[in-house]
């Protein structure tokens, strides 16, 4: 028997038909990552199987009892099912532990000291045990992310719903939270992720959803999503290559301005947080530090590039100036030149350019 069993599942909002026909059966130990483009139903899927959305159709059985009948005993077939959401949602007038222990001991009855134990145990287990005491005010997004799936093994669920865990999070806590809930997946926890994070969905899924065009548009094992897909919406949303393009022509050209229009771009095509923080060094440094100051005669023109590849979620930035530039240190100063090196994955020349890979 399947622990989540999925079939003819529907959702409208009105005249809004966001998915139909989406049947799925998930085995103990699976971890399932949704992936698709923003809009197209990936949250409200998730909200349906734990009935936090009624579906307008279809059944959904957990462990075989269906959550969708009428006059299901909806609490207790939640309980099974732990949520882990983009914004973390802990009571901010409490600290970790009591945000751990509140729901162990109201909901499942447990002794002030049993809650105790079981949270410092949750807590261990990613890593937050030193901070049980804190206020999650003074918690960094990604421990608050951390504190949440605490709180969520808390209940013991035997299925974690995670809806974009790492969407709302600073470039350098995405990793920390991955490692938590890749530890969870493989000490067997069934999960269901929906993502924007390719690569883990590469490594850490047993299947991945593609969902497009209302409903599941394709469903597959890793290397046939991202290596091999069979569909065309599928192929283009894997393999699509974006680019952004801008002609720097001033000295002074505006920076912030290009950056933020990089990170826009970048955001849309799903780049991680870590390539996006990276992306913005890389072109200050580039720009600012190490072409401009080599352009000797006017006029100037830099023709930059940003690329996504979102078959292997690479990003690569390739500059070509109307003038020639080394890249090389020109004077005392070898900082810039030290950044680009630790930032990029490759660095390579190319006629009167250069390409970056990040
Ligand atoms: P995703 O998570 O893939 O970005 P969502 O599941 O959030 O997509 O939304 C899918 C569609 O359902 C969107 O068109 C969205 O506007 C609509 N939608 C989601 N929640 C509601 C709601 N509570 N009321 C009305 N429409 C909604
Ligand atoms: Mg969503």
């Amino acid at each position: 028997m399947s622990v989540i069993h999925i079939e003819g599942l529907a959702k409208s909002f009105g005249d809004n038909l966001v998915f139909q026909n989406i049947n799925v059966d998930i085995e103990k130990g699976d971890c399932i990552s949704v992936i698709g483009p923003s809009g197209c139903g990936k949250s409200t899927f998730l909200r349906c199987i734990n009935m936090l959305e009624p579906p307008s159709a279809g059944r959904v059985f957990i462990d075989g009892q269906e959550i969708t009948a009428k006059g299901a005993p909806l609490d207790q077939i939640r309980r099974r099912m732990g949520m882990v959401y983009q914004t973390f949602n802990l009571f901010s007038h409490k600290t970790v532990l009591e945000n751990v222990m509140m729901a162990p001991m109201h909901l499942q009855g447990l002794s002030k000291s049993d809650a105790f134990e079981l949270a410092m145990t949750c807590l261990t287990q990613v890593g937050m045990a030193e901070r049980a005491d804190y206020m999650p005010s003074q918690l960094s997004g990604g421990q608050k992310q951390r504190a949440a799936i605490a709180r969520c093994i808390a209940m013991k669920p035997e299925i974690v719903l995670f809806d974009e865990p790492t969407s709302a999070l600073d470039p350098t806590m995405v990793d920390e939270v991955l490692a938590v809930i890749r530890r969870l997946v493989n000490r067997g926890m069934t999960c269901i992720i929906v993502t924007h994070e390719m690569n883990f969905a590469r490594t850490i899924s047993s299947r991945v959803i593609y969902m497009d065009e209302r409903g599941i548009y394709e469903m597959g094992p890793p290397s046939q999503i991202f290596d091999a897909p069979r569909r065309e919406r599928t192929k283009a949303f894997i393999n699509r290559l974006k680019t952004f393009q801008q002609t720097i022509t001033e000295r002074d050209f505006d920076i912030y301005g290009l950056n933020s229009a990089v990170v826009e771009f970048c955001r849309r095509q799903f780049a991680s947080e870590k390539q996006i923080y990276r992306v913005q060094l890389v072109l200050e440094e580039l720009l600012i530090n190490i072409l401009l100051p080599q352009m000797r005669q006017e006029p100037i023109a830099i023709d930059l590039t940003v690329e996504y590849s979102m078959k292997d979620s690479t990003l690569s930035v390739f500059a070509a100036a109307n003038q020639d530039f080394s890249l090389e240190p020109q004077g005392e100063d070898s900082l810039p030149f030290d950044m680009l090196q630790a930032v990029c994955t490759d660095i390579v020349r190319e006629e009167n350019g250069v390409r970056l890979f990040l």
